[in-house]
């Protein structure tokens, strides 16, 4: 079960459908992976159609509300049901949630093999998102004990691992968790030493390095 979560407003904003492509890829990945936060969108779901519903119906009788109770008690069901992923991730075999293969065409975490990563030294990236969005969408699979450069953001990033885990202002994060960075956060993400760590990385406005040699590349970074 995921333990870091994203924010009640990310939740609304996804419920609400508002939010763009790429960040919305993070959060149904997540949800896929995270009983939680799927059975909280699906009362919030259906609080949102039962006000639409009232909106059309009036005057609002008590059968709205009793409509409404018996939503929230079916979902609750929705939310004992059992995460998507298998624990064991040290299978490469591993079936990729459902929203982030339909994206990447790809179907387990070996496929991602198959994908045109960039590669540096302990670091790849695959692009996802067309090199027009304003929202990127990346892959990261970083080498163990790898420490990224310190950086800030101008917008949202969203981080969701897939394999492995990382330390970040978050804490340890481990697979299904979704770390969100702030313009108020600077940060510098490290890879645990037990193994490499495969993440979908969103941003929507580019990163700024803040460290000393961090600062000398930003005129570079393209992202
Ligand atoms: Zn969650």
């Amino acid at each position: 079960m995921p333990k870091v979560h994203p924010t009640e407003e990310l939740l609304n904003d996804y419920a609400a459908g508002t939010l763009s492509e790429g960040v919305s890829l993070a959060i149904a990945t997540h949800i896929a992976m995270c009983p939680q936060c799927r059975g909280h969108v699906s009362e919030l779901e259906a609080i949102g159609g039962s006000m639409l519903f009232s909106a059309v119906e009036t005057p609002v009788g008590s059968q709205v509300l009793e409509n409404v109770l018996a939503q929230l008690e079916d979902i609750q069901g929705v939310s004992d049901a059992k995460p998507s992923l298998p624990r064991d991730l040290k299978n490469q075999d591993i079936i990729l949630p459902n929203p982030l293969r339909d994206y990447l065409g790809a179907k387990t975490l070996r496929e991602l093999d198959h994908l045109n990563w960039t590669n540096l030294p302990g670091y790849s990236e695959y692009v996802a998102s067309d090199r027009s969005d304003k929202t990127k969408v990346r892959l990261l699979r970083v080498a163990a004990g790898m420490t990224l450069p310190q950086h800030t953001h101008e917008g949202l990033e969203l981080t969701l691992i897939l394999k492995g885990s990382f330390s970040d202002h978050n804490g340890t994060c481990g697979v299904g968790d979704l770390s969100v960075a702030d313009p108020a956060t600077d940060h510098a993400p490290s890879v645990d030493r037990t193994g490499e760590c495969i993440c979908l990385a969103v941003t929507d406005a580019p990163l700024r390095l803040t460290g000393r040699f961090g600062r000398m590349l930003n005129p570079f970074l393209d992202l």
